[in-house]
């Protein structure tokens, strides 16, 4: 569980903000839930059979004797939310986005870590292929407007429950006979959760799954014609895509449309994004039946990304220099003034001298100073000295703020 240092707390927060002004652009609302809830709601929607819950959740009693765990990801909380909350009697779609970190006791390495952070949205309340496509575009603009390129974005379906345990059954019989070429851990999963053996990255289990039936072959009409609807929405939206069969996801409760976005330059753990369509989720938790469709950026995977160089952090305020002792007063005074007209700014605070407060301000890259010494003390004017062209000029404090303000 890392610290965020300031450079890259700068950077997350571009991020974020960029995320929320897309979404805004999209019609999406922040949601922000707790980070603890109930086990429960974790194990009734990640599903038993999965790493998430076998092995990855911070679990413990609470002083109540209740059993609660730190958050693992978004979607549960807020299906728990969206039916605590009576939103289902609403009958319009309910739209939202999260930000926030998720805690999963994983082995840590680059790209995975034990507390990390999610960006994500998730639209409930109806299902078909166009609320699919705006997901997605939604996804692809905010990678696009954070300017990372050279992503791809998988797709796939798993088809509705029939289609999906139809498959299930003949997956399990055509790993039957690979069995011994599995590892162990897939073995295991053949018999409780034979859909993640395609997403075993041992090799050995690629080479067996490599022949292995296409779900895409054994969708019913109506969802094979939901895929290919979605596809020639994306096409019309100009956003290219690979479909992917093999594609699948480490949550139980997916259904219909799934996706991933990797990118190359993340080396192993290459995906960035994922998500899709979990229609029966909402009833699984006890509510009234909703389609529902969402995916989650995870935002350090995301940061090795952007280019940061082009990221546009706040740069630096002004420097307030006293030049000599006596004016420390007047310099830690006219700061404080400053800021309440709207100037970023700071002052010495150590006592040190002007040539070594100069140097600061260079290297901080800072764009100017203003100077305060025994002389503007008498006249009342400043100096403000810009550094990039070495430039100063002597100017009264509302002159100074209107020239930066400008
Ligand atoms: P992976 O296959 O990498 O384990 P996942 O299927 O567990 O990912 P999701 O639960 O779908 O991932 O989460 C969505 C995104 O969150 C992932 O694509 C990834 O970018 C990020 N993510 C997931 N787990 C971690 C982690 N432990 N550390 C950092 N980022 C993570
Ligand atoms: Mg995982």
């Amino acid at each position: 569980m890392p610290d965020i240092l300031p450079e890259d707390a700068a950077l997350m927060r571009w991020v974020e903000d960029t995320a929320q002004s897309v979404f805004d652009l999209f019609g999406f609302s922040e949601i922000r839930t707790p980070l603890l809830e109930e086990t429960e709601v974790f194990t009734r929607s990640i599903g038993q059979d999965t790493d998430i819950v076998q092995k990855e959740m911070y679990s413990f009693t609470d002083r109540g004797g209740k059993n609660i765990s730190l958050r693992p990801e978004g979607t549960a909380s807020i299906i728990r939310a969206y039916i605590e909350h009576g939103w289902n009697n609403e009958k319009d779609l309910v739209k939202v986005f999260y930000s926030g970190p998720m805690f999963r006791g994983e082995r840590p390495q680059k790209g995975r870590l034990r507390q990390f952070h999610q960006i994500g949205a998730e639209t409930i309340g109806g299902s078909g292929p166009l609320i699919d496509a705006e997901m997605i575009f939604s996804l692809d603009v905010l990678l696009r407007e954070l300017k990372i390129s050279g992503f791809t974005i998988l797709l796939n379906s798993l088809g509705c429950p029939a289609d999906r345990d139809a498959y299930k059954k003949e997956l399990s019989r055509y790993l039957e006979k690979k069995s011994e070429g599995l590892c162990e851990d897939c073995r295991k999963r053949a018999g409780t959760n034979v859909l993640r053996v395609l997403d075993c990255k041992r090799e050995a289990c690629k080479e067996a799954v490599k022949l292995a039936p296409s779900i895409l072959e054994k969708l019913c009409g109506e969802c094979r014609r939901d895929f290919e609807e979605l596809k020639k929405a994306l096409g019309h939206m100009g956003i290219s895509f690979t479909e992917k069969p093999d594609l699948v996801r480490g949550l139980d409760y997916y259904t219909g449309t799934i996706f991933e976005v990797v990118h190359q330059a993340l080396g192993s753990q290459d995906a960035v994004a994922a998500g899709g369509r979990y229609d029966g989720l909402t009833k699984q938790m006890g509510g009234a039946d909703a389609g529902a469709i969402g995916y989650a950026i995870g935002v350090e995977r995301l940061l090795l990304l952007v280019d940061r160089a082009k990221a546009s952090r706040a740069e630096k305020g002004v420097l307030v220099i006293p030049a000599d002792d006596g004016s420390r007063e007047c310099a830690f005074g006219l700061s404080n003034k400053l800021r309440m007209s709207g100037v970023a700014c700071e002052t010495d605070l150590l006592g040190r001298s002007l040539k070594s407060l100069l140097r600061k301000a260079n290297k901080e890259s800072r764009r100017f100073v203003v100077i305060i010494g025994e002389e503007e003390r008498k006249s009342g004017k400043l100096v403000l000295k810009n550094m990039e062209t070495g430039e100063q000029q002597s100017l009264s404090f509302e002159e100074i703020v209107a020239y930066l303000k400008t």
